[in-house]
């Protein structure tokens, strides 16, 4: 079976998250994960973004790499945060740019509170932010196992 390596990157205000939805939802292979429905997959590479702006982002993919990494997800947390992170886009870019590696945004599926608070808010109304978050988006009764 074809095997995927990957590196998560979460957001520094969730330094203390232990990875739980992350890794629920890589074993049953939802949300962002639901990529890999066919495939063996193996993480070689879980850390912070280091802090706004993000210091860590120029350095933990070489790290990923080395271990074999192709693809690097960003956690959901960067998508629902309050606000989500401003600096995403610029991250993607910087990523592919240096490192050749694959962007995917997202991990978990999006947990129902954050989804109800931000469509109130409208705050993912813009192209990119919409292109962000459709792997992780997911139907109702999804989201609310992520609550
Ligand atoms: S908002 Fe962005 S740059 Fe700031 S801590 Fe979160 S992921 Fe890092």
């Amino acid at each position: 079976m074809e095997k995927v390596k990957i590196g998560i990157i979460i957001c520094d205000r969730y330094k203390n998250c232990a990875g739980g939805k992350c890794f629920r939802s890589l074993r049953q292979r939802e949300g962002a994960f639901a990529l890999y429905k066919d495939v063996e997959v193996e993480v070689v590479g879980y850390t912070t973004c280091g802090g706004c702006p993000g210091g860590n982002i120029q350095y933990a993919p070489a790290e990923m790499k080395k271990n074999g990494a192709t693809h690097i997800h960003f956690s959901t947390g960067l998508l629902v945060g309050y606000p989500p992170c401003p600096r995403m886009e610029y991250f993607e870019e910087f990523i592919k740019v240096m490192y050749g590696l694959q962007v995917i945004f997202g991990t978990h599926p999006i947990p129902e509170q954050y989804f109800l608070t931000h469509g109130a808010l409208n705050t993912w109304n813009t192209p990119f932010l919409q292109r962000a978050i459709k792997d992780v988006l997911c139907d109702e009764k999804t989201r609310l196992m992520y609550d």
